[in-house]
């Protein structure tokens, strides 16, 4: 019999919910058991894949190619389970599928409702991955928003039926609150009993509280809070603020005995407890040597979780390679205002010189010139860079109009009447109108060329990479590049495309088509990050 743990927020958003379920997947994996993970996201939209990254944060994507909530990627960082469009469920996604079967009659003339016919729709989606993976023990499923929102309500519904259906020993809810501190330091305990009589209200009985406070919440406390909400007090756990990193989250919870209370709750026996991976991961933190400064230059720089799984890949990088990462957030369109381009990323920058520069991924043509001045600063001055997917096409402009002469050297996306159109459109891709959906999305093979610096990252000659995206490196401007000096190190296995362009005689500039950052872990840094941090590093340590 699968198990399945609710998890929900209440009180406000941004307390940590992903990380908090994340945790306690890695705790239950640590004890031998297979989980996966499944998102409820409440909003309209099918998939994130059409939202800005201003409005939502990044669009994760999956091997299976589809667009997800960043969510997915703390579930990637935390837990190792299989993840793909089935395990994220969006209001868009549920709607559409049973307004298409209500189409095709297959209601047999009922009224289509929202319960039982979306909530079944829910209930049936989040019983999938369980049910095509013999191999599950554990279902994690986060209901994204917070409790008393309306979007929420069919999922809550939904996780109501099957708590009752399943029984309490195989369905149990876990909530997560805040305790916030008014002044003079006292910590209140007010907004949690409300939220958890909002989910008293929707039928939810929560098994399992955490809450979220500045320091660990004392016995007295935690006492106080099981008497209002009829938890036990041994259920009732603290995720209190770490200043280390989110990391040790599963630790934190482990030295409570989450996963104890859990698996009594759904009676599973645990199988060992393995948390080696997370406690050697604490230990590296603690013993980074000196900081590299990197410049992500970017346009979405004001949002953190645009670039989410960049921050994060990069702090990975940090912890393979001994050192602090400190991410200079820089606005593209900054360097295209100035030719001063030392005040932003040479000595004279505020707090000194950038040590490496990353061109994440992104669309549109805003700042792309900004970008460009960077990639050419960085080539020009051997300054580490790592391009990701735009960053790789603005590494081929550069080299196009810097290097080549070719000054309207661009890509189609950004000019479509340029005479050196480096990066443009597969023939495929032309004609597309439908914006979801619809790019170069997911796993697939990359083979590297022997000698080339991706080549060593990975020591192995084929790997496998995430991409999204629509346009891609001109062949026909193949031989030039070539020839000219630009190491194309990289192609798809046929060798129609390129994957990953390099810099000859530079100490370390490449740029990739796909997305490495998506398969970072901080238990295993992707090779590329680890290489780029590890060329900052000795680039920093030469210049001292
Ligand atoms: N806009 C570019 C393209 O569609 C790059 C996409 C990306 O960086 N993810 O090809």
């Amino acid at each position: 019999m699968n198990k399945y743990i609710f998890v929900t927020g209440g009180v406000c958003s941004s307390l940590g919910k992903g990380v908090a379920a994340s945790s306690l997947g890695a705790l239950l994996e640590g004890r031998g058991l297979n989980v996966r993970m499944v998102k409820c996201d409440p909003y309209i939209n099918m998939d994130a894949g059409t939202m800005s990254p201003y409005q939502h944060g990044e669009v994760y994507v999956t091997d299976d190619g589809a667009e997800t909530d960043l969510d997915l990627g703390n579930y990637a960082r935390f837990t190792s389970g299989p993840l793909g469009r089935a395990n994220s469920i969006t209001t868009g996604q549920v709607y559409d599928a049973v307004i298409r079967k209500e189409r095709e009659g297959r209601y047999l003339g009922r009224c289509v409702q929202v319960i039982p016919h979306i909530t079944d729709e829910i209930k049936s989606r989040i019983l999938t991955p369980a049910r095509e993976d013999a191999d599950t023990d554990v279902v994690i499923v986060e209901i994204g928003g917070t409790v008393g929102d309306i979007e929420s309500i069919p999922f809550l519904e939904a996780a109501r039926q099957l708590i009752h259906e399943l029984g309490k020993t195989n369905a149990i809810s876990v909530h997560l609150t805040l305790i916030p501190e008014v002044a003079g330091g006292e910590l209140k305990t007010k907004p949690t009993q409300h939220s958890v009589k909002a989910m008293q209200e929707q039928g939810i009985q929560p098994d399992v509280l955490i809450c979220r406070a500045p320091t660990m919440l004392d016995e007295s406390t935690r006492r106080k809070i099981a008497l209002f909400t009829n938890v036990d007090p041994d259920a009732v756990f603290t995720s209190y603020n770490v200043d280390t990193t989110i990391y040790e989250v599963p630790l934190i919870f482990f030295n409570q005995e989450l996963d104890q209370v859990v698996l009594k709750k759904l009676g599973v026996e645990s199988r060992h407890t393995d948390l080696t991976a997370w406690h050697s991961m604490t230990e590296r933190f603690a013993v980074r040597k000196g900081k590299v400064r990197i410049g992500i230059v970017g346009k979405y720089m004001e949002l953190h979780d645009a670039y989410k799984s960049v921050y994060e890949a990069l702090f990975h990088g940090g912890l393979a390679c001994g050192v602090e990462v400190e991410p200079v957030k820089i606005d593209s369109s900054r360097l295209e205002e100035t030719d001063n381009q030392e005040n932003i990323l040479g000595p004279g920058a505020p707090g000194g010189g950038i040590n490496g520069i990353l061109v994440p991924g992104g669309f549109g043509q805003r700042g792309i010139n900004g970008m460009v001045k960077a990639a050419a600063w960085a080539r020009t001055n051997r300054i580490p860079y790592f391009g990701i997917c735009l960053g790789m096409q603005i590494m081929v402009i550069d080299w196009g109009r810097n290097v080549l002469g070719w000054e309207d050297a661009d890509s189609t996306e950004f000019n479509q009447d340029t005479k050196h159109p480096v990066i443009s459109l597969l023939e495929e891709q032309v004609d597309v109108k439908n914006y979801g959906g619809t790019m170069r999305l997911g796993k697939s093979d990359t083979v590297t060329e022997p000698g080339t610096l991706i080549a060593a990252a990975y020591g192995q000659r084929t790997v496998s990479e995430r991409h999204r995206h629509r346009y891609e490196f001109s062949n026909k401007y193949r031989g030039e590049m070539i020839e000219s000096g630009l190491k194309i190190a990289a192609y798809t296995p046929d060798g129609s495309l390129v994957e990953c362009v390099e810099w000859p005689e530079h100490p370390w500039g490449l740029g990739v088509q796909f997305h490495p950052e998506f398969k970072s872990k901080p238990t295993g840094a992707s090779p590329l990050f680890r290489d780029f941090i590890a060329a900052a590093r000795d680039c920093m340590r030469a210049a001292l």
